[in-house]
C-alpha cells in the first residue's frame, strides 16, 4: 500500500506469474514478502482488495488496484481477464478509480493493448532495466532496447499513463551506462520512473555469480551518488521520481534475503540528503555573507532531507564552513527543488520586559 498525497494503492502481488524466466538479478518472493500459492483465486481477489479498502477511507482522493511483482500481461490470456474482470468490479462500483500492472516491455503489442482497452486500466509500469543491450544480455532479460522503445510508444499512442523502471549496478554496468540509459528514458518524457539498485538476492542467480566471485555489486556510497546523477537527469525534464531503492520489508532488513549489495531502507531518503547537502555546500561557498552563524530555509517536506539521516548533514556543514550555528528551518514559499540561505539575522533584541512593579496594598 502506498499513498502519496492522497492517493492509494492496492497492491495486489503476482511474485514470477506470466515470467518467462528469471532475470538475473530478481527474487520476486525475498521482495515482497508474498509467498502465498499462486494464482490468487477471484474470491482471494475480492478479499485482498476488501480488506485494502477499509484503511485510510477519509484520506483518500484516488485509488487504483495495482498487479506487481510479475509480468501481468505475460499471464494467460483467461487469467488476464479473470483478474481485470474481478478488478473492474470495484471500479464499477464506485470503490475504486483505475487498475495499473507492472509488465516486461516485450509484452506489449497492439493485441494484448486491444484486449486491455475493454478495462480501465490507467498506467503500466515497464521493467526496462537498462537500454544497453549488453547489460540486458548479461543480466538475462531476454528483451532489447528496441523492445522498450517500442512498447513506449504503443503505450503512449493508447493514451495509458507509463512508469519505466531503471537499475544501476547490473553486470557489466560501470556506471556510464545506467547515465546512458537514464538519457535515454528522459528523452522519453515517461510520466515517472523507478530507479532501483543491484542487491545481491538469496534464490537470484545473481547469488550464484556473487558467491563464486563474477559479480561484486556496487557499494552503498557508490550507489547513492550514481542515482543521485540519474534523479538530476529526470528531474531536469520535471520527470517524477516516485521511488529510488527497494520498498523496505522486513525479510530485507533482517539481512534474510540480501547477500550483498547497497540496500538501506532509506535508500531514497539518503539520496535526496546528499543532494540537499550538495546544493547547500554549493551555495555557501558563494556566500560571504555568512560568518559562524546560517539559517538554512527549505520547504517543510523536505526539512529531514536537509538534516540527512541522523542528522548528519549539520557537522558536515558546519565543519566545511566553519560554523558555530546552523539551523534548518521549514518555508512553505520555496518550492521543493530549493533552498535558501541567510545569515543569521543580527540586531534582534529581545524584547525588553519591565518587571511588573508590586503593587502596594496599604
Ligand atoms: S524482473 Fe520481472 S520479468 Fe524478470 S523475473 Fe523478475 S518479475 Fe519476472
Amino acid at each position: 500500500m502506498s499513498n502519496n498525497e492522497g492517493h492509494f494503492i492496492i497492491p495486489v502481488f503476482i511474485p514470477h506469474q506470466g515470467c518467462p524466466h528469471k532475470c538475473i538479478f530478481c527474487n520476486q518472493s525475498a521482495i515482497t514478502g508474498v509467498r502465498q500459492p499462486f494464482p490468487m483465486s477471484p474470491n482471494d481477489l475480492l478479499k485482498h482488495v476488501q480488506k485494502y479498502l477499509e484503511y485510510k477511507k477519509e484520506k483518500r482522493k484516488t485509488t487504483e488496484i495495482a498487479f506487481f511483482g510479475g509480468n501481468f500481461l505475460g499471464l494467460k490470456r483467461d487469467r488476464i481477464d479473470s483478474m481485470l474482470k474481478e478488478a473492474n468490479l470495484f471500479v464499477k462500483s464506485g470503490q475504486v478509480d483505475g487498475i495499473r500492472f507492472s509488465t516486461r516491455p516485450d509484452t506489449i503489442d497492439t493485441a494484448r493493448l486491444d484486449f486491455i482497452n475493454a478495462f480501465p486500466v490507467t498506467t503500466v509500469e515497464l521493467g526496462v532495466q537498462s537500454m544497453d543491450d549488453r547489460i540486458l544480455s548479461k543480466s538475462k532479460r531476454g528483451h532489447t532496447s528496441a523492445d522498450t522503445d517500442k512498447a513506449f510508444f504503443l503505450l503512449k499512442n493508447c493514451g495509458l499513463k507509463t512508469g519505466l523502471q531503471m537499475m544501476v549496478g547490473l553486470p557489466g554496468d560501470d556506471g556510464s551506462h545506467s547515465i546512458d540509459t537514464a538519457e535515454k528514458l528522459a528523452r522519453l518524457c515517461p510520466d515517472y520512473i523507478r530507479i532501483y539498485p543491484t542487491i545481491v538476492l538469496s534464490g537470484s542467480p545473481l547469488a550464484e555469480w556473487y558467491k563464486s566471485g563474477a559479480y561484486t555489486p556496487l557499494p552503498l556510497e557508490e550507489s547513492i551518488n550514481l542515482v543521485k546523477e540519474i534523479y538530476c537527469i529526470f528531474r531536469k525534464k520535471n520527470i517524477r521520481v516516485i521511488r529510488m531503492g527497494l520498498q523496505a520489508s522486513k525479510d530485507l532488513d533482517n539481512g534474510a534475503e540480501v547477500l550483498a549489495g547497497p540496500y538501506h531502507p532509506a535508500f531514497g531518503h539518503l539520496v535526496l540528503s546528499s543532494l540537499f547537502l550538495d546544493m547547500a555546500k554549493a551555495e555557501l561557498k558563494n556566500r560571504k555573507d555568512i560568518h559562524e552563524h546560517a539559517v538554512i530555509k527549505v520547504h517543510p517536506r523536505n526539512i529531514s532531507r536537509m538534516q540527512g539521516l541522523n542528522k548528519s548533514n549539520i557537522p558536515i556543514l558546519k565543519k566545511e564552513f566553519n560554523l558555530n550555528a546552523l539551523e534548518i528551518i521549514g518555508d512553505s514559499n520555496l518550492t521543493e527543488e530549493n533552498l535558501c540561505i541567510h545569515p543569521k539575522p543580527t540586531g534582534f533584541l529581545k524584547p525588553i520586559l519591565k518587571k511588573p512593579t508590586k503593587k502596594r496594598h496599604n
